[in-house]
């Protein structure tokens, strides 16, 4: 099997190439199947839509087996990587390999799977599901969900907790990453190893944040609790950002019964673009944004603070107007501006999904996506504001822009994740949509530019601040980004993933031999 391998030195011509792959599906003896050629390009693509790289082959494992037989395989030849692709929504070529071999982590076999220990409830997925689907079998099958999610669901559980995993209900139960208690994990050496915080260690926490450097996550074990039955979804208007902030870190450093159950935020335009601006507000079409209400000195970037309560259908809507009214009473925006809808709770988590649906249909959902995302610190927030909302991006980005507090000690120190200083950081996501029947609009390119103006802005004016998401493309970049953590993040590739074989799309070692 070896000599096969050894044979897919670069840039074989494409007919021995064919002839190579299919005799390394037999040698391999998977249980799934393999892709390569021209038919399958979907592992050379990604929701960024900038970047294009051709895998070797496109590899459906059934199982963990499967998947540790090639990683095997890959370390025992000279130059291959494997990149483990969860829905290959990365923006920048992260789940790619350049002639090496993808492997399609949603064909593993669905495992869900419910376990009790010690009265506390747990999901055990596998690696390659969607959180969606964890969702919606969660709830229907046991009235029970995880606690932490990001914003949209058609995500993988590894592609997240490789990376963070955030959205309105991380102030409270830190980001996914901090909601999983333990992990299968394939190693870049090819070896199987259930870990936790009490078993192999190194490699659960190093594998949670870990950008799929140290082990590809073929099942977790996602902490669960008692989902309810509806959401208290609220927006309200801020023309000044010192109080949507003051706001928003009130809410977020409440005791858990004191707050609402979800605190995100986001920018926006003050004008009535129906992407960017005023129309973008208002949770229902029978609800108007009226802005005559506006003071005569708002400017021409808002805010927005995006709050959820949950309840129980048993709960009487005067129960939750008095409990909401009450959490809403020291706040200080202008209550002309409070926008409300009752939604059940999966409506809720699924409400990006329905913004997917329109956006396919207009054709923004498969054009380019040149998002940046961000973690500010609270110490610099005001200043990054003041420059990159109200300057650099006062016309908008053709899509949302989301700015919310997040806590530090909610994460564990101990994932490869690395933070700004301080408790309290802001999220930043620049969710920007090019419009493709648009000529006129800004290209991806220049977009791409403007994310670069603003990361020079933050180092050139020393914000602390971390890329969510990082891509960079020297060594040296990864070192900064990692700070006084790369020693560890090293120390656990050579440990791990000796050869370099894992995630070759992240561009942060090369592969040795
Ligand atoms: P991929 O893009 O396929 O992979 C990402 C990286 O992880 C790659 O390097 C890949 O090799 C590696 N990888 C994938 N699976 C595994 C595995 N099982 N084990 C080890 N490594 C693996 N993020 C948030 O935190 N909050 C949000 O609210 C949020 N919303 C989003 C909305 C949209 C529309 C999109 C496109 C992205 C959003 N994201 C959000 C970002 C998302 O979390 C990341 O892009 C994530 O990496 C995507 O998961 P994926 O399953 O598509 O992974």
């Amino acid at each position: 099997m070896i000599a096969y391998l050894e044979r897919f030195v670069p840039e074989t011509d494409s007919e021995s190439k064919d002839d190579d792959v299919s005799t390394l599906c037999k040698a391999l003896d998977l249980q799934g199947s393999i892709d390569c050629g021209p038919t399958d390009d979907v592992a050379s693509k990604d929701f960024g839509g900038m970047h294009s790289i051709k895998p070797l082959a496109f590899i459906r494992p059934a199982g963990t087996d499967d998947v540790a037989k090639l990683v095997k395989s890959a370390s025992r030849s000279s130059n291959l990587t494997v990149a483990a692709r969860g829905n290959g929504h990365s923006i920048n070529g992260q789940a790619m390999a350049d002639r090496g071999l993808v492997i399609d982590m949603r064909s593993l076999e669905d495992h869900f799977q419910l376990i009790r220990i010690d009265g506390l409830v747990y999901a055990d997925v596998s690696g390659g599901a969607l959180w969606e689907d964890v969702l919606k079998w969660s709830v229907s099958e046991f009235g029970l969900a995880p606690r932490s999610w990001t914003d949209y669901l058609s995500l993988t559980v590894g592609g997240t907790l490789s990376n963070g995993g955030v959205s309105g209900q991380a102030f409270r139960y830190g980001p996914q990453t901090s909601n999983v208690t333990e992990l299968e994990v394939v190693t870049g050496k090819g070896e199987t190893f259930v870990c936790s915080e009490a078993e192999n260690s190194e490699l659960f926490f190093g594998a949670l944040g870990g950008l799929g450097q140290f082990g590809i996550i073929t099942r977790a074990r996602v902490v669960l609790q008692q989902a309810p039955d509806m959401v208290r979804w609220i927006r309200l208007v801020y023309s000044e950002f010192e109080d949507f902030t003051r706001d928003a870190e009130f809410l977020v450093t409440q005791k858990d019964g004191d707050s609402f159950d979800y605190v995100e935020g986001f920018a926006f335009v003050n004008s009535d673009n129906p992407l960017t601006g005023r129309p973008t507000v208002p949770l229902d079409s029978d609800q108007v944004f009226d802005p005559n209400y506006l003071p005569p000195n708002a400017g021409a970037v808002l805010y927005c603070l995006e709050l959820a309560r949950h309840h129980r259908n048993t709960a009487h809507p005067s129960t939750v107007d008095t409990a909401v009214n009450e959490l809403l009473s020291g706040l200080g925006f202008d209550r002309r501006f409070k926008f409300e809808l009752d939604v059940s709770y999966v409506e809720f988590l699924l409400r990006v999904k329905r913004a997917e649906e329109h956006a396919k249909a207009s054709g923004i959902w498969d054009a380019p996506h040149p998002w940046l995302n961000l973690f500010v610190s609270k110490s610099d927030v005001v200043d990054f504001d003041r420059t990159v909302f109200k300057k650099i991006l006062k016309e908008g980005i053709g899509g949302p822009m989301l700015i919310y507090p997040l806590l530090r000690s909610k994460w564990d120190n101990r994932t490869s994740v690395v933070l700004p200083e301080g408790e309290i950081f802001y999220l930043v996501a620049l969710l920007r949509f090019t419009l493709p029947h648009d000529p006129k609009g800004p290209s991806a390119e220049k977009m791409v530019a403007q994310n670069r103006e603003i990361i020079q802005f933050c180092i050139n004016d020393g914000l602390d601040f971390k890329l969510y998401f990082p891509h960079y493309r020297s060594q040296e970049d990864w070192k900064r980004h990692f700070g006084n953590q790369w020693s560890r993040f090293v120390e656990r590739k050579a440990r791990f993933d000796p050869m370099a074989i894992l995630a070759p799309g992240q561009k942060i070692f090369k592969r040795t031999q």
